[in-house]
């Protein structure tokens, strides 16, 4: 008998039929004697259209609001839950995020979780109900007001009711069977991972990878807290996220999974790339820019500086940042042309990222030379490279991303024999 947390993503609960589904699998491991907490998602888009109705109403909705407003999708799910798995004679309870004591920072939009305060679902657990909870929130001591983690947050909700009630596993449900070694709606023969190192899984959520939120394996790996990712459409075990000193419960007990080089791929098209043309080659001028950029809110990520052509004494700049982050950090440069000297700004969003990770690398040479060797058999052209200890990117046209992922992938031996299932097409 263990006590297991179990999320589900919006796509597991899209409706009244898929509800009745996954209450029927929280139901089943409550038959199997263990003690089940639930945090849930908004159903299906739900989080995106309360958006939408709010840009209808406010060009900028007041944030303390937009959390009221954006809180309620998961209060919708976690209640029809509670009343599908009443239905089948079993007793559950749902409690908001302030109700099972999700603390958190007074940041709306994006509140961090600093304290896990699960009285009240202890009570619930004592009682022998199912708990489900409202993913996505919490609240704040001093504002006492309702916060939400940010898109995905659902995820570290699970994870922080883990950590918080000391369970043995944080079953983490989406729409595909685990984690691949790369998206299987770009590499259609990709392969599900046993396991995964938390660092790795880093790495690739960071880069791309959708089927875990960053925030999530990063409390996972602080807390000590063991995921596994798995399909809520299909039986099968999934993916294990293995902090340090942890084993899958499937891995024999001394069995030491061989190392693979490189683990996965991950492909990332969320990004856009701002080159600062006719920069003076002179100290401080690296400094100017990112301090202008990063005053601009943007979230900056590869950089690189050409070296200065001959004579000129200017030299180029380009550095990558979210979509989203780029029409304001293009206007915050633009503004202060004339004090950085530069000669102009170019914006192209048409970029795509592609990552190669595996803890392996730390030990093993020439794993570069395999991802440009197959980028050059593929004809991909190469815009800028960045490494990591257990990661190599590198930036590449958009419209050739998913095809240099696929000669990658092959490349480095990670070509599974059959095609993956994805069921419902969000990866989450
Ligand atoms: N409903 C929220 C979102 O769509 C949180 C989540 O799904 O984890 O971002
Ligand atoms: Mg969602």
């Amino acid at each position: 008998m263990a006590l297991i947390v179990q999320k589900y993503g919006g796509s597991s609960v899209a409706d009244a039929e898929s509800i009745k589904r996954v209450a029927k699998r929280i139901v089943d491991a409550r038959r199997a004697g263990h003690d089940v907490v639930v945090a849930v998602s908004a159903m299906g888009d739900t989080t995106d259209n309360l958006l939408d109705l709010a840009a209808q109403v406010a060009p900028i909705p007041a944030p303390r609001e937009l959390d009221m407003l954006l809180s309620s999708g998961e209060r919708i799910s976690m209640a029809l839950l509670a009343m599908a798995i009443h239905s089948m004679g079993f007793e559950a309870r749902s409690f908001s995020g302030m109700q099972a004591g999700m603390v958190t920072d007074a940041t709306y939009g994006a509140a961090r979780i600093v304290d896990v305060t699960p009285t009240r679902l202890r009570g619930a657990l004592d009682d022998g109900a199912i708990v489900i909870v409202a993913g996505f929130q919490g609240f704040n001591r001093d504002t006492q007001d309702i916060t939400t983690l940010g898109r995905g947050g659902s995820d570290t909700t699970a994870v922080a009711l883990a950590a918080g009630l000391n369970a043995d596993v944080c079953e983490i449900y989406s729409d595909v069977d685990g984690i691949f070694t790369a998206d299987p709606r770009v590499v259609p023969n990709a392969r599900k991972l046993t396991t995964v190192t938390a660092e790795e899984m880093l790495e690739l959520a960071a880069n791309g990878a959708k089927v875990l939120y960053i925030r999530a394996v990063e409390f996972a790996r602080r807390h000590g807290v063991m995921i596994h990712a798995r399909s809520s459409f299909s039986s099968g075990p999934g993916t294990y996220v293995l902090g340090p000193g942890m084993s899958a419960p499937e891995q024999q007990e001394g069995e030491e999974m061989e190392e693979p080089i490189v683990t996965g791929i991950a492909t990332d098209l969320s990004q856009a790339k701002i080159t600062v043309i006719g920069v003076p080659d002179v100290p401080g001028k690296a400094a100017e820019i990112f301090k202008i950029v990063a005053k601009s809110g943007a979230n900056v990520d590869m950089i690189v500086q050409n070296v200065s052509a001959a004579g000129t004494g200017r030299t180029d700049i380009s550095f990558t940042l979210p979509k989203t982050d780029a029409a304001t950090a293009m206007r915050a440069l633009a503004s202060e042309q004339p004090e950085v000297g530069f000669e102009s700004l170019v914006h192209d969003d048409q970029i795509g990222k592609l990552s190669v990770v595996g803890a392996g690398m730390r030990t093993h040479s020439g794993v570069s030379a395999t991802l440009f060797e197959a980028l050059s058999t593929a004809n991909v052209n190469i815009e800028m490279i960045s490494t990591s200890e257990i990661r190599i990117s590198v930036v590449v046209r958009g419209d050739e991303l998913a095809e240099a992922a696929r000669m990658v992938h092959t490349a480095y031996g990670l070509d599974g024999d059959t095609e993956a299932v994805v069921y419902a097409g969000t990866g989450r």
